[in-house]
Parts: C-alpha cells; sequence; structure tokens
C-alpha cells in the first residue's frame, strides 16, 4: 500500500509538472515564432524537387475558391499541375515553399496564355518543429490583364518601413507546438531547476546544511533551522 500510494503521488506530481511547464513552453514557443516576423529578412533559398503526394494533397486542399476560379476554362473546369520544383527558403528552421501552378486545358495541354500561373508561397515556422503555417496565393496573367493582389490564407500581414511586409502565420500545426512545448518547456525547467540543484550540492559537498548553508561541524541536526542532515535526501523529495 505504501508503494502505490508513493506511485500516486509521484505520478499526480510528475502530471502537475508537465502541464505547467508544458504550458510556459507552449506560450514561449508560440512567442519565439511569432517575433520571427518582425526579424529582418534574409532567407537562404534552395530549390527541392516536389514531395508529389504531399504538395499536390496540400495545394488541392488549401487553394482559396478566388484563386480556383482563375482556372476556369471555357467548359467551366479548372485544372492545374504543379511545376517541377518548389523553391524553399531556409532561415531560424523556417520553411517558406514558392510553388507554382499551373492551368491546364480541356485537351490536357498546359496553358501558357491568357490565363498564366499562380504562385503559391507557404510559409511554415518554428522551430525544432513548424508549429504555425499560413499561405499567400497570387495569381499571375502571362499577358494582358494586371496581376490581383496576394490572398493569403491564415496569413498575417504587418506592414513595415522595408519594402516587403512582415507576414505571421496563424494556424497553428499541434503536433509541432506539442513538440516545441516539450522541448522549450523542458529546457526552462531545467533552466530554473539546476541552480537550487547545484547550490546544494555544492553545501552538502563542503559539510554545509543543505537547507541553509549552515556548517553542520558533524552534528546530525542543523544548529541553524534544524534541518536534519540525515534526512535531507527526504526532505528534498518533499519540496
Ligand atoms: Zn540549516
Amino acid at each position: 500500500m505504501q508503494l502505490v500510494r508513493r506511485l500516486k503521488f509521484f505520478a499526480g506530481r510528475l502530471a502537475r509538472i508537465v502541464l505547467v511547464w508544458g504550458s510556459i513552453g507552449g506560450v514561449f514557443a508560440l512567442t519565439v515564432t511569432m517575433l520571427r516576423a518582425f526579424a529582418p529578412d534574409a532567407p537562404v533559398p534552395r530549390a527541392l524537387p516536389l514531395d508529389l503526394e504531399r504538395d499536390v494533397a496540400w495545394v488541392a486542399g488549401t487553394m482559396p475558391a478566388e484563386v480556383q476560379e482563375f482556372y476556369r476554362g471555357p467548359a467551366g473546369d479548372g485544372r492545374w499541375r504543379l511545376n517541377g520544383m518548389r523553391q524553399v527558403w531556409i532561415r531560424f528552421g523556417e520553411i517558406a515553399m514558392h510553388l507554382q501552378v499551373w492551368r491546364r486545358n480541356e485537351d490536357r495541354s498546359f496553358d501558357r496564355s491568357p490565363a498564366g500561373t499562380v504562385d503559391v508561397w507557404r510559409v511554415r515556422r518554428g522551430f525544432p518543429f513548424r508549429c504555425l503555417e499560413g499561405s499567400s496565393w497570387s495569381a499571375v496573367p502571362t499577358a494582358g490583364r494586371t496581376a490581383a493582389r496576394p490572398l493569403d490564407v491564415s496569413l498575417l500581414r504587418i506592414p513595415r518601413a522595408s519594402d516587403t511586409d512582415a507576414v505571421l502565420p496563424t494556424q497553428v500545426i499541434w503536433w509541432g507546438l506539442l513538440g516545441n512545448a516539450a522541448v522549450y518547456g523542458g529546457f526552462l525547467l531545467l533552466l530554473t531547476r539546476l541552480p537550487v540543484a547545484a547550490e546544494r550540492w555544492w553545501r552538502r559537498h563542503n559539510h554545509r546544511c543543505a537547507e541553509c548553508g549552515h556548517p553542520l561541524l558533524g552534528a546530525a541536526r542543523c544548529s541553524e533551522c534544524g534541518a536534519s542532515a540525515v534526512q535531507q535526501d527526504a526532505v528534498t523529495m518533499r519540496q
């Protein structure tokens, strides 16, 4: 029974630590990821081949209705394909993906005029895991018409003095946020516990009371605060 009670005690304690420090880590991860929007932009471009299954599924699932309208041919259907490469910009663990979507005709050929292409900018941020996502879509006509304003999905634009807007993705990727909450929460927990643990270790190593630092001089009980020198491990666990 004693063991069961102890196990229950530690399970409750563990649950509380995970909940509290997980929440702190989650808020910290979101704040750091959002602050990234205000950092000066100097991305590192890298070209990656398309991940056909994932990228096509994502484009099909996310493309706004107004952009789908852009592909609508005379017969009323809208078809598209992705261009062969995607570009990925990487900085601070950020991934911003740039894809091109092309309009396809009835006879399965791909149209270059007058419909043109659609540029997709997929922004996923977060470190070490991506936890926020958003995208920007712009229909780019090949000739004749002028391009419409980019259409943002889960993307907040913040105008700034330089020529480019700061963008803030707003859609939460829950698995990424959970992972980041665990990483940041664990790190912050360690950061707060380490100095205390180090100080106690140093006091005990130097034959002082672990509670108040008073020299023990071989006594079983601290003459300053009354803490037992023998039962100090139990005291540490209960705190
Ligand atoms: Zn003491």
